[in-house]
């Protein structure tokens, strides 16, 4: 058979969904109206991966240089994504909308290395989900339009990245002045082992080690930490995640980043800074998913676990002797992050 190409890593290619006058859109509604109204192309067939043989075995990765990654990795097959699309289709989807942001229900779809990677084509997902968006009405036509409105992000950023590939190691939104990082080297290694006193931040980076995953509330709150608590540069984070996410996508990585440090496309605004211990509380209010990654907080209650930073010594010393104290005090590295943003603005005198 000739070989076919294809554009099919996302359903849009850049350029073909602009603002009236022809520019590349930097505002994702906008953006998000017009990729879901537009028609998309037919899926394609996924193509067959090259198969092992006894004289031409895979490659080890010790043979090519790398070492055993330790996290639990997911199957990489077309036949896993679409069993996982499936399975993500006949329930969690019509949750999605409400419980999506609470890490330890598990109700997102995981699809995010094999959009990744290619083990299944976006436009299959989307026929597949606008198919399901089609049997429903009400709340859960809504809630799977939510999902949709995830994908279109996916190619958002990808735009964002292919109109903009500075971004890459530069903030896309500049300030008047440089941001006066503090880039603390002791804070950073104790956010990447998860061990920062935080019980959402370090379940998080914990998760990140064992499945070279994380969720993306918890992803929003552990990139949130380090720049505005810990005011390392966001390209700190970027890197480590960069190594260790099975699903890394250099456009959704560094959008994320750039949103979370407030220096990207529809960032958070510079003075909405996370509370980690109230974001810890509203979505994991029964600490399920901070006990299940941070085994030194498996006995201890929820209410001490949502209030460690504010626990005594001793307190701490009963409830769970081994896991750390605070590294900062989150109250006061808030001012100062203000203050840093303020400077960077020009806003200090
Ligand atoms: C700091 C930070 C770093 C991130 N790094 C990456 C990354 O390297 N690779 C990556 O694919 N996503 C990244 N994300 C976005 C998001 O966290 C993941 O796509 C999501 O957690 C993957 O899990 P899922 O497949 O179950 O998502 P679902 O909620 O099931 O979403 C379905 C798909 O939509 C896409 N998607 C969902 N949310 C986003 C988003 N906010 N931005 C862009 N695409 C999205 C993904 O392809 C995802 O697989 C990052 C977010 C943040 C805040």
């Amino acid at each position: 058979m000739t070989p076919q190409k294809f554009h099919d890593a996302i359903c849009h290619e850049p350029g073909s969904i602009t603002t009236n006058a022809g520019d590349p859109y930097s505002v994702y509604t906008y953006f998000w109206k017009k990729w879901r109204d537009r028609e998309k192309d037919d899926s394609r067939a996924v193509p067959a991966f090259a198969e092992a043989t006894d004289d031409e075995p895979i490659p080890t990765l010790a043979e090519l240089g790398f070492e055993e990654p330790s996290a639990d990795v997911p199957p990489a097959s077309t036949e896993a994504a679409r069993e996982l699309l499936e399975e993500f289709l006949t329930d969690d989807v019509f949750r999605y909308d409400e419980r999506r942001d609470y890490p330890a229900e598990g109700c997102t779809s995981r699809l995010s290395p094999h959009l990744k990677f290619g083990t299944i084509g976006i436009r299959e997902v989307d026929e597949r989900v606008r198919a399901v968006r089609d049997s429903v009405a009400g709340e859960k036509r809504e809630s799977v339009t939510e999902f949709r409105s995830q994908l279109a992000w996916r190619e958002f950023y990808t735009h964002v990245l292919y109109f903009n590939p500075e971004v890459v190691r530069e903030n896309y939104k500049s300030y008047e002045n440089a941001i006066e990082w503090d880039d603390d080297e002791d804070l950073l290694e104790a956010w990447k082992r998860g061990e920062t006193g935080y019980p959402i931040v370090d379940a998080g980076m914990r998760q990140l080690q064992e499945e070279a995953y994380m969720h993306n509330r918890v992803r929003m709150i552990v990139a949130s930490f380090l720049t505005k608590d810990l005011l390392c540069d966001w390209r700190h984070g970027y890197d480590h995640f960069r190594e260790q996410l099975v699903d890394h996508d250099t456009a959704n990585d560094n959008g994320g980043w750039q949103w979370a440090a407030s220096t990207g496309t529809d960032a958070q605004p510079y003075f909405r800074i996370f509370n980690p211990m109230t974001q810890g509380e509203r979505y994991d209010p029964d600490a399920e998913y901070i006990r299940e990654y941070v085994p030194e907080l498996r006995d201890t209650d929820s209410e001490i676990v949502h209030s460690w930073h504010e626990c005594s010594p001793t307190q701490r010393a009963n409830a769970a002797p081994d896991y750390p104290e605070p590294i900062v005090d989150h109250s006061e590295r808030r001012e100062q992050a203000l203050s840093m943003f303020e400077r960077a603005r020009g806003e200090d005198e």
